[in-house]
């Protein structure tokens, strides 16, 4: 019998990488896969550039997604996803499957990291090109309890009301004056703007507070680390009475879509993001050294040292990027306009591409989660069943009744679990935030940007930017997109 056809990829990159498989290496581990025996498989070598990140502007990839298309070619092999795309293969699903499985829905993809069948489509490779802020949190029947009694009435137990908000009959209600000040707060923070350049600007502005006093850096940091303006109830925050410093997010209990909320999750979680990075980056991002952290040296894969050798007083400074091995440097100056120029060019592009597919992407994750979960309650259902027939004659009764109970809790917590994604799902979904932040990213002018707010984007979207000391070229490479 003739074997049906298939392509297969596989990639090298122009540049020296540490795990540069060779095309042998990369053919014989595809041929070894069990679903390589079904078909008569016509490899495609490309060797990428250094210059086009992006999986779409590869050529070699434009003559996969055309041969699967007008060929006669059922499947497509490749090599790991971090072979095909070097954007956590956020690209690759976008661009060529999406291309491919549109046009032939019968098409079937595999890799090499996966045994069966490769499915862009499978919660596992969506959770994690989507999901960033990753609260894995175990949710304790102590949480399900005050939930049950907290939720039965939604009124909000002790405490004045955040600011925002107003107490009518145990119950937050927004203020709508109050509403914007709130977004317009967490709208500048997602620029890396400091809690006391916000508290300053309010302020400048004759914003009043809930007192008519004056804003302060710490007021607009609760507000920023309040959840209830996403919706949720939070006990148990602080650690105690006298110390209030914030626990750890996975030491208090949260209670999902507990009011209305007044800013969108996303806006959220470009917050939590923002905070992340300042973390991981240092405090400071008004700083010269723009790529401090991101920049790299091409030859020895080294991240550049940043050092200011102007002298006090003088009217020149002497700054430069370099290289601890091989002593090559480079001064900012001649660095950045070219990478700004690249760089806005390039997230303006991800950001344009991705909002459509994101979109669909999300419909299908709460499809999925709702299937799950009726899945769950059904188990549920048949394990109640069984428990009800237990004959308690039966020497063993005890032990069957508790290994039941054990299995419907843990059917319990997981159809919790499910809630919560949920919800988060169908937050992110909620047009109004979605749109909004999108259109106001794209449609800002990004060169106008001022030295924080363009590093605090330079780390959210870059994930490295490779210098050649030798040809004096930059080769930008960004994170895979992830809200
Ligand atoms: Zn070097």
């Amino acid at each position: 019998m003739e074997k049906s056809k298939a392509l297969g990829i596989l990639r090298k990159s122009s540049y020296k990488q540490k795990n540069n498989l060779s095309f042998d290496i990369q053919r014989e581990k595809i041929l070894g896969l069990p679903s390589a025996q079904e078909y008569d498989i016509e490899f495609i070598e490309e060797i990428e550039s250094a210059y086009h990140s992006s999986a779409s502007e590869r050529s070699g990839m434009q003559e996969v997604v055309e041969k699967a298309i007008n060929g006669d070619y059922n499947a497509l092999f490749f090599y790991e996803e971090s072979r095909v795309s070097r954007q956590s293969g956020s690209d690759f699903v976008i661009d060529i499957v999406r291309e491919i499985a549109r046009r032939k829905p019968y098409f079937k993809f595999y890799s090499t990291s996966k045994s069966g069948e490769w499915d862009p489509d499978s919660l596992e490779v969506k959770i994690k090109m989507i999901s960033s802020e990753s609260d894995s949190r175990k949710i304790s029947q102590r949480v399900i309890d005050t939930r049950n009694t907290l939720l039965g009435n939604k009124k909000r137990p002790g405490g004045p009301p955040p600011y925002g908000y107003i107490l009518v009959e145990g119950k937050l209600v927004p203020v709508e004056h109050e509403v914007p000040i709130v977004n317009f707060i967490f709208f500048l923070a997602i620029w890396g703007t400091s809690n006391k350049d916000i508290s300053n600007l309010l302020n400048q502005c004759n914003v009043p507070t809930r007192s008519n006093g004056n804003w302060s850096p710490s007021s607009i940091d609760v507000i920023l680390n309040n959840h209830t303006y996403i919706g949720d109830y939070t006990n148990g925050k602080r650690k105690s009475h006298s110390n209030g410093a914030r626990k750890p997010k996975d030491q208090f209990e949260v209670i999902k879509d507990f009011n209305e909320p007044i800013i969108p999750q996303i806006l959220w979680n470009l917050v939590v993001q923002v905070r992340q990075l300042k973390n991981d980056f240092g405090m400071k991002m008004r700083t010269p050294f723009l790529l401090r952290g991101v920049i790299e040296c091409k030859k020895c894969s080294e991240i550049l040292k940043c050092k200011d050798n102007t002298p006090t007083g003088s009217k020149n400074s002497y700054l430069n990027y370099y290289c601890d091995k091989c002593k090559n440097k480079i001064s900012p100056e001649l660095v950045h306009p070219e990478f700004i120029k690249k760089f806005i060019q390039k997230i303006l592009t991800v950001l344009t591409d991705s909002k459509g597919y994101t979109k669909q992407m999300l419909k299908q994750w709460e499809k999925d989660l709702k299937s799950k979960s009726t899945d769950l309650k059904h188990k549920l259902d048949i394990v109640e069943y069984h428990r009800s027939l237990l004959d308690d004659s039966n020497e063993l009764f005890e032990e069957w009744k508790s290994a039941l109970q054990v299995t419907m809790d843990s059917f319990k917590e997981q159809i919790e679990l499910n809630k919560e994604e949920l919800i988060k799902v169908e937050r992110l979904m909620s047009n109004k935030g979605f749109t909004n932040l999108f259109s106001i990213i794209t449609n800002s002018n990004l060169s106008m940007l001022r030295q924080s707010e363009l590093r605090i984007l330079v780390l959210q979207f870059t994930k490295r930017v490779i210098i050649d000391f030798i040809d004096n070229e930059q080769h930008i490479e960004l994170k895979s997109l992830s809200l």
